[in-house]
């Protein structure tokens, strides 16, 4: 739910999910669609559960939005994103999240996203030729909790620094003036190249890790500029995170269960899920941002001058329904 609020520690984070069509190997594998959208708002489990099954779950999940199978990225980015996105132009930091499974549509609802965020945040910049603008561009992979540059091809881990006057920040991570949108299409390859680059040394690393694409938009008034003043600058970040599959913390979720050793848990997405939690019900003591490199990495643009899209996809499948519950208790807990 959200509300407007001057200061952005009263607005709440904007939870919406998008619902993917079945995809071939679902269809041929028989597989059915056990989920729907009713309105904008309701997903509803079409359930084949028995009565006394279903008093144990819920079968309808409310949200700030709900997008179906029919739904475009198009749609997604101006319902679900697009007004936290432009918040970055006049200054407020952002954060737009994909959550869920593994193939349930996060890189392909985060990358439709991104263009559409910079073609707006361009279009922004041409009609307000009062101010003049300068928009970085940087990119980083967050595995094992270490962190990589995506613009580099140095893999080295990069070190994540408290600095007294930015706050966090990763230490030799590449930043791009960006020239324009070639500019910022050619940086994306440049990305998608290096995660191909993990993956291959490195088995089902996409699943396992976060990817966070990082724009930076400064602006200043003209006349001020003019004038030799710099009293009038405004500097926000805008972070695309495309998140490691939510079955990396679905462990967590099952009170009792011991977490398992090794590539199943996932620091990083369970810290997420604990500062969400927080946030979201507006906690004010303490809030473990330094318990993950991506929490600590994120921290300015989630608590305080900040607002915050979390996008859930979700697949359709039955075979799947385990882990949709899960996506959805999660979204639950966001809003
Ligand atoms: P994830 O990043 O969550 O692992 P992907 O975005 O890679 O999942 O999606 C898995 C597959 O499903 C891809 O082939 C993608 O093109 C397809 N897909 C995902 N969401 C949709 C959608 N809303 N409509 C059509 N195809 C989709
Ligand atoms: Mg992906």
């Amino acid at each position: 739910d959200q509300m407007q609020g001057p200061n952005g520690r009263e607005e709440k984070i904007f939870v919406s999910v998008r619902l993917r069509p079945l995809n071939v190997k679902e269809r041929v594998r028989n597989d059915v669609a056990d989920w729907e959208c009713i309105n904008d708002e309701t997903v509803l489990y079409r359930s084949h559960l028995s009565i006394s099954e279903r008093s144990m779950y819920p079968t309808a999940y409310t949200f700030d939005r709900v997008f179906g199978p029919e739904c475009s990225t198009r749609e997604v980015y101006d319902q679900g994103a697009k007004e936290v996105t432009l918040s970055v132009v006049s200054g407020v930091h952002a954060s737009v999240f994909a959550y869920g499974q593994t193939s349930s549509g996060k890189t392909y609802t985060m990358s439709g996203i991104t263009d559409y965020a910079l073609a707006d945040i361009y279009d922004y910049i041409e009609k307000h030729k009062e101010r003049e603008f300068v928009l970085k561009f940087s990119a980083m992979e967050i595995y094992n909790e270490s962190v990589r540059d995506l613009l580099s091809t140095d893999i080295s881990p990069l070190r994540v620094l408290d600095d007294p006057e930015k706050g966090t920040v990763v230490e030799k991570l590449t930043e791009e003036t960006l020239r324009g949108w070639n500019h910022f299409k050619e940086l994306l390859s440049i990305c998608i190249a290096q995660r191909h680059i993990g993956e291959t040394a490195l088995n089902e690393v996409s699943s396992r890790s976060h990817q966070i694409l990082r724009l930076t938009v400064e602006s200043t008034a003209r006349e001020y500029l003019a004038n030799g003043g710099k009293f009038s600058t405004l500097t926000a970040t805008v972070n695309f995170i495309d998140l490691a599959g939510s079955e990396r913390a679905s462990q967590s979720l099952s009170a009792g269960t011991r977490l398992k050793e090794g590539g199943h848990i996932n620091r990083s997405l369970l810290t997420l899920g604990t500062v969400i939690r927080k946030l979201s019900k507006g906690k004010t003591g303490h809030i473990p941002f330094r318990d993950s490199k991506l929490t600590r990495i994120l921290q300015s643009s989630l608590g305080g001058n900040a607002r915050t899209a979390m996008i859930c996809t979700m697949s359709p499948a039955r075979v799947h329904v385990e882990q949709s519950r899960n996506t959805l208790l999660f979204a639950s807990c966001a809003k």
